[in-house]
This record gives structure tokens, C-alpha cells and sequence, in this order.
């Protein structure tokens, strides 16, 4: 640990400003106003930022309740009310925007503790660890080809080293020139891998972007690749809220936006966009108008896709936008959550949170109540435990509770101990809202900045012009969102920090 401090910083794998910020006001000189569409990380991203610089900011969220994939709210179940989640999330140390807005309603960040351990379990070969690897690259890298069973010297030997070089050399231009057009799978072929350390090193992290391998871009395995694991100092250990998310996460940064003037609106889907002058108006179902100068877009792909659709006027507005939407609209394969209430619990050495290399469904288990107040509370009293099953990229089609079921199943092939507990509830649901990085998808990839004036994107899905994903990629085109319409009305900039921003082996420009 102590050797990846120092050699992180002199390989300069620490924080990068991407945008510096500032150049404005505190508060901008005179009114502006401005519509978020989603509230879900990305735009409830962008509120805080626009908020807190005194821009007039409305969050139109369609749900009941607030944080899209990352939501919670309460369910009713047989013994009482829980709080039950979207699904779990690891909260990564390189997330610096997302841990940014965070520190807004928790300067210290203590809600977020380590979640110790981050094995994967494979029904075939002994289990990997990741979570106690060095920091930093790449002695994570030179570890983790030292110590793990699944690539030994004689592997390495017969790998192609030519071809594992893009995954050293990542480079925001020419990664995608040269393998946006190769699958994720070709790539992982070329490497001639032995099968144990392609299915236990690399299946299992290509799978945890909701796409598979067969259908995803290498260039985008590649960067992901780069951004979790060789280009940043802090590593692949994770943290993870220890209250349910609407309690830590939600309700406290709905309080600090409305503090700064800002409204949340939950239960209005808006269901158009028009030309209001020289700004916009959004609709929503019941038919209540929302005039801004300035409007993020900040849905899952298939929502942004609906509410262009529906936008008669963009097609003459933003005509690169609706030419984009056919593409970015179609999600990647469902994924699938099932939260069990057991009567039992499992192993005490079981990690609260584990990969799962090659089941059919199965991608991770979550032990809730070894992690959150709630579910601690519920298994003390009742002897029981709270398990949530993931499935990343499943069969289409199938019931959630199909679903639910097939993982239980294949649990048990892991864990023998779960098939003699019996099930009390289980809440569960199936969902395909998640960003396909197909290959190509570089060249119709939407950024925030739309060809229509004052109408931005944000989310898990848009380019963001620098490696990010997931949570951290939300966050950050919400903030570069904010930062464009505070440019626009005088305001100061939010500083947008990145990991290093290209591979260790990538050649200079
Ligand atoms: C099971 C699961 C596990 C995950 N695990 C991780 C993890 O461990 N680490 C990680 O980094 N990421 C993880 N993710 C991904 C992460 O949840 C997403 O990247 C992130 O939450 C996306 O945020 P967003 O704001 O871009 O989109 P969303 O969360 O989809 O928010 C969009 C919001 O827009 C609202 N909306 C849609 N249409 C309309 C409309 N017409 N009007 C008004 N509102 C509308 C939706 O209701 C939603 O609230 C996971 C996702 C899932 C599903």
C-alpha cells in the first residue's frame, strides 16, 4: 500500500482537472433559469452545481420517488415497511465528481465505508481476489499476474503481447479510431488467454457494464479497463453507503438544492419538449408547462429516445440529435435484481459483496445484512439474512421472478449452505435501461452539448471526452452540463476532475 502511494504519483496516476472551473460569479449576476429532466445522479448532479450558483433550477422526476438506478423506497413486506434499492452499488475512490456532489451533504464522505474483500466465485476454479490489490498501476497489474492462479508464467508466455498492448495503451482518440469496430470478445480472442484467466479476470469485469462482450466495443472494454484499474492511484477497492440510498443519499441532497432556491418535482414525466422563445418549455403528463432558458436532458437512453420522439419541433432545432436517438435509444440486454429475505444465514467468511465468473444468470451477490442499518436490523431480530442477486446481461425476456429464481438456483452450486434456507420474500424486478456501447456506437455516441442552443444531456450514456463510467460518468456530463449553462449566464465553473487521461504505454500525440 505504502509503495503504491509513491509510485502512483510519479507515474502520474493521480486526479487530473479536466475543467479548472471558476471564470464567473459565485452566483450568476441575473436570473437564470433552467429545467433538469431526470433525477436520477446526472441530473440531480447538474442541480446541485446550477443550484448552489443560484440559477433558478427545477428537477422534474418522473418516479415517486428520486435516484433512477441508484433509487430506493419503501415496501411493504410481511413484518413491516423496508426501504428496498434499485440495486447495490460500489461507490469507487476514483468516482471524484460523483464524490464531489457527495461531499455537499457529507464533507467527510462517512457514509461511505469500505466494503472489505472483492472475490469472484466460479463454480470451476478456486476464487480470485481483486479487493486487496496495491493501488496503484501497475503494481495492481504486476500483482495481480504474480499471484493469481489463473495466469501462470507459461500463460503469459503463450499470450499474444502485441495484441494485450491497446489494453496498457489506452488513448481517447486512437483507442477508437482502431478498435471502436472490434467486439470486446474479438479482443479477449487475440490475447489467446488461458480460459480460467479470461473467465475469472476478464468476463466478469467486461460483464459489469450491462453489455456482453460479443456485442460491446473493445475500445470502450479498453478504456473501462483504463479507468478501473491501470489509469488511477486509488484502486479496485470500493465503499458503499451503510444506510439504504433515499435515506443517505436522496433526501439529504434534495434538502441542499431546495436550500439553494433550487425544486424537486417527483411523479411529472415529461413528455415533450418545444421552443419557448429564446428557451424552453417542457411538458409534463399533466399537462403543466415548464419555461427555462436552458434544459438538461438527464433519462436512461430509451426515456431520451421517447421524449425526442415526442418532440416534434427538435427535428428542426436539433437535427443531429434526432438523427442520433434510433442508435442510442436501444438499451443493452436487461439486467435483473431479486432481494431475498432468507430464513437463515450464510457462511460467516461469505464477502458482503462477490463477482460470479460463467453462470448462466448470475453475475453478483450482495449480503444487505452485513451491509445496511435496515436489513442488520431486520436479520438481528428474525435470524434471517438479505441477499440481492444481480444478473448484468441476462436472457430477454424471462420473468423477473424466473429470473430470480434461475440465480437463487445457481447460487446454491456456489454456496451450498443457501439451498437448505427457505424464503420468506423476495422483491424483484427485471429492467433494460442501461447504455449498449456496441461497436461503432463511438461515431453516434451523443456529448452533452446537443446542436441545439441551451438544450444539454447528461448521463451514464454520453460521451463525457475523458475515461469514465457508470455513477461517475453521470455525475460528471451532469456537472460539464451545469458548467456550460453557468458559462452562458456568468456564472463560475465547477472545477471536473478525471483519472489520467491515457494509458501508461500510450504514445505521446
Ligand atoms: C442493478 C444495478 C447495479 C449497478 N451497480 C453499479 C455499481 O456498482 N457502480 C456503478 O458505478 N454503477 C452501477 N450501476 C449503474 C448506475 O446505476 C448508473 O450508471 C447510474 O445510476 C445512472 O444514472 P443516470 O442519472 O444517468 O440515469 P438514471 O438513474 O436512469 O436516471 C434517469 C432518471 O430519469 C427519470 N426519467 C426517465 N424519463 C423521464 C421523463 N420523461 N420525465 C422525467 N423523468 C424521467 C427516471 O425515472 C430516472 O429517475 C448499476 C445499475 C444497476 C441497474
Amino acid at each position: 500500500m505504502a509503495l503504491s502511494r509513491v509510485v502512483g504519483p510519479l507515474l502520474g496516476v493521480r486526479p487530473r482537472r479536466v475543467d479548472p472551473g471558476g471564470g464567473g460569479a459565485p452566483r450568476v449576476p441575473h436570473p437564470a433559469s433552467a429545467v433538469v429532466v431526470g433525477g436520477g445522479i446526472a441530473g440531480m448532479s447538474a442541480a446541485v452545481v446550477l443550484a448552489e450558483r443560484g440559477v433558478r433550477v427545477t428537477v422534474l422526476e418522473a418516479a415517486a420517488t428520486l435516484g433512477g438506478r441508484l433509487g430506493a423506497w419503501p415496501e411493504t413486506l410481511a413484518d413491516g415497511v423496508q426501504q428496498v434499492e434499485h440495486g447495490f452499488h460500489a461507490f469507487f475512490r476514483q468516482y471524484y465528481n460523483w464524490r464531489s456532489v457527495l461531499r455537499r451533504i457529507d464533507p467527510g464522505l462517512g457514509f461511505l465505508r469500505p466494503v472489505p474483500g472483492y472475490p469472484i466465485l466460479s463454480a470451476r476454479w478456486p476464487t480470485e481476489e481483486f479487493g486487496d490489490l496495491p493501488a496503484a498501476p501497475p503494481l495492481n497489474l504486476l500483482a495481480l499476474l504474480a499471484r493469481s492462479p489463473s495466469l501462470r508464467l507459461r500463460d503469459l508466455r503463450g499470450m499474444d503481447r502485441n495484441a494485450a498492448l491497446p489494453l496498457l495503451s489506452y488513448h481517447p482518440v486512437r483507442t477508437y479510431a482502431e478498435l471502436d469496430e472490434t467486439t470486446a470478445d474479438e479482443l479477449l480472442d487475440s490475447l489467446r488467454l488461458p480460459d480460467r484467466a479470461r473467465a475469472m479476470l476478464f468476463e466478469v469485469f467486461s460483464h459489469s457494464f450491462f453489455n456482453h462482450e460479443a456485442e460491446m466495443s473493445a475500445a470502450e472494454m479498453v478504456a473501462q479497463f483504463h479507468f478501473y484499474l491501470l489509469g488511477n492511484g486509488e484502486g479496485l477497492a470500493f465503499d458503499a453507503p451503510d444506510e439504504d440510498y433515499a435515506t443517505a443519499i436522496w433526501t439529504p441532497l434534495t434538502r441542499h438544492v431546495e436550500r439553494h432556491g433550487g425544486r424537486v418535482v417527483t411523479g411529472a414525466a415529461a413528455t415533450a419538449v418545444h421552443r419557448a422563445g429564446d428557451g424552453w418549455r417542457v411538458v409534463t403528463g399533466d399537462g403543466t408547462a415548464y419555461d427555462a432558458r436552458h434544459v438538461v436532458l438527464a433519462v436512461d437512453p430509451p426515456a431520451l429516445a421517447a421524449l425526442v420522439g415526442a418532440s416534434a419541433e427538435l427535428a428542426e432545432h436539433a437535427p443531429r440529435l434526432v438523427a442520433r436517438m434510433p442508435a442510442f435509444g436501444t438499451p443493452g440486454p436487461p439486467y435483473a435484481v431479486a432481494r431475498y429475505w432468507l430464513d437463515g444465514d450464510v457462511r460467516p467468511d461469505r464477502a458482503v459483496f462477490s463477482g460470479v465468473s460463467r453462470q448462466p444468470t448470475l453475475d453478483s451477490v450482495t449480503l444487505y445484512h452485513r451491509l445496511e442499518r435496515e436489513p442488520r436490523h431486520w436479520a438481528q431480530r428474525t435470524g434471517g439474512s438479505v441477499l440481492e442477486l444481480h444478473a448484468y446481461a441476462c436472457e430477454p425476456g424471462v420473468p423477473a421472478t424466473e429470473l430470480a429464481e434461475r440465480m437463487r438456483a445457481e447460487l446454491t452450486t456456489l454456496w451450498p449452505e443457501v439451498a437448505g434456507l427457505r424464503v420468506r420474500q423476495l422483491s424483484t424486478r427485471v429492467a433494460a435501461q442501461a447504455p449498449a456501447f456496441p461497436p461503432g456506437s463511438s461515431a453516434w455516441r451523443p456529448g452533452v452539448r446537443t446542436d441545439a442552443d441551451g438544450l444539454y444531456l447528461a448521463g451514464d450514456g454520453i460521451a463525457a471526452g475523458f475515461p469514465s463510467a457508470l455513477m461517475e460518468r453521470s455525475a460528471a456530463t451532469g456537472v460539464i452540463a451545469a458548467n456550460h449553462i453557468l458559462r452562458a449566464e456568468g456564472g463560475a465553473a465547477e472545477p471536473v476532475h478525471s483519472v489520467r487521461p491515457r494509458g501508461l504505454l500510450a504514445k505521446r500525440d
